[in-house]
């Protein structure tokens, strides 16, 4: 089996996906189920049609595309990854996962490779959290891992349900049939690059993931007493926003003080009420999210940035309340899908790194339904989420290789 990646074919479907965007390039502006968004789900589709697969949609929009392999009943390997994009974010992230896949099964075709096991790239629905405050709802639901109802019940900015979204988009199916049955797949892989920086420090082109990081969000909303910002004297004065200044910092102290690099947690909104210079904040509210490697080290994390919050709202007397909006477990990487990424990488002679996925991905909730992994690609600088984000072309073209020929000894 020879196997070539088109690497001038798989660029220019990258650059012809960016283009399809709400923002000015470089920049990329894809939010799930806007039309520019269907848009792009059209474009990826007609190339996957093109490539001779069988497509299919579920109820929320995870887009099957289909290799048939020899005994069609069997489990298939999957991989793919998602082509939303956060408001001002790159061209790869996710894009490299889809397009990747896509050029791995076309070079399997024209090696004249012949799967046992179909080959299956998956285009999960709604990765980023950014249209219903909540990620990878494609995937929480092909896993089990969220309920058809609650995700119905989600709500976009405009107040507009999850159902009604895409219902109006044209997915009439029954969210409760997204469930995948057990054993659907043999194996999966989620081609990505890195978000972050260790690739390209190490001048290691490949990354293999071992795990994935145990993301949890929640939101944080604290009451307190406005009036004229001159009228209300400091001793009288329930500030939230300095209420919420020492709530982020306790949010730093405990994430600093895990001891583990792994621990990280950051406030990323901060709105604050009434938002006038006169006045005195009397309502903030804010998001949380940490994330680690180990479930019972985050836990222990969010514990005692409860403790923090509690005595910071008895002393300050305000109100603070979270909304645990996820807590997820961390995922352990599969055996058989890391080695058959490892020997891809030996046989051609390609170093690569073993690593921890600290962004989370769809491959965290598919790792409960099936054996999972994750190929990593170098990004610049570790950017990602904003217009600069950048992988070399020689990466992109190494990794869709390094994926094909795992498909092909998975699917062997
Ligand atoms: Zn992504």
């Amino acid at each position: 089996m020879k196997l070539e990646i088109d690497q001038q074919r798989l660029l220019s479907e990258i650059e012809a996906l960016a283009v399809i965007s709400d923002a000015e390039l470089p920049a990329v502006t894809r939010i799930v189920f806007t039309p520019t968004d269907l848009k792009a789900r059209a474009w990826v589709i007609s190339r996957c049609k093109e490539a001779g697969l069988a497509v299919r949609q579920d109820a929320i929009g995870n887009i099957f595309a289909r290799w048939n392999g020899a005994d069609p009943a069997a489990p298939a390997v999957g991989t793919g990854s998602h082509i939303d994009a956060i408001p001002n974010a790159g061209k790869y992230d996710g894009v490299v996962g889809v397009l990747g896949g896509l050029e791995a099964i076309r070079a399997l075709q024209r090696s004249g490779f012949r799967p046992t096991n179909s080959i299956e790239l998956l285009v999960f629905a709604t990765e980023e959290p950014t249209r219903f405050g909540i990620g990878c709802l494609g995937s929480r639901l092909l896993s089990g891992t969220l309920s058809a109802e609650a995700v119905a019940q989600l709500k976009d900015g405009n107040g507009e349900s999850a159902d009604e979204v895409r219902l109006k988009a044209g997915l009439n199916g029954n969210l409760q049939d997204v469930k995948l049955p057990k054993g659907y797949y043999k194996g999966f892989v989620e081609l990505h690059i890195e978000q972050g920086p260790l690739l390209e420090r190490a001048q290691i082109s490949l990354g293999i993931v071992m795990s994935i990081a145990a993301p949890a969000s929640l939101r944080i909303s604290i009451e307190g007493a406005g009036g004229h910002a001159g009228g209300v004297l400091m001793p009288d004065r329930k500030d939230a926003l300095c209420a919420a200044a020492e709530l982020i910092l306790a949010v730093e102290n405990a994430a600093r003080s895990s001891g583990e690099v792994d621990t990280v947690a950051t406030v990323g909104v901060c709105d604050v009420f009434p938002g006038a210079m006169n006045s005195v904040p009397s309502r903030v509210r804010m998001t949380l999210d940490i994330r680690d490697t180990d479930r019972a080290r985050r836990d222990g994390v969010m514990q005692t940035i409860e403790r923090a919050s509690q005595s910071i709202s008895a002393r300050r007397q305000v109100t603070i309340q979270r909304e645990l909006l996820n807590a997820d477990a961390p995922a352990d990487c599969a055996p058989e899908v890391r080695a058959a990424l490892a020997d891809s990488c030996r046989e051609h002679g390609f170093p690569f790194l073993e690593m921890v996925s600290r962004a989370y991905h769809d491959s965290l909730f598919i790792s409960g339904i099936a054996p999972t992994g994750m190929l990593f690609i170098p990004c610049r600088n570790g950017y990602s989420h904003r217009p600069d984000e950048y992988a070399a072309s020689d990466d992109i073209a190494r990794g869709a290789l390094v994926l094909a020929e795992s498909l092909a000894k998975l699917s062997g």
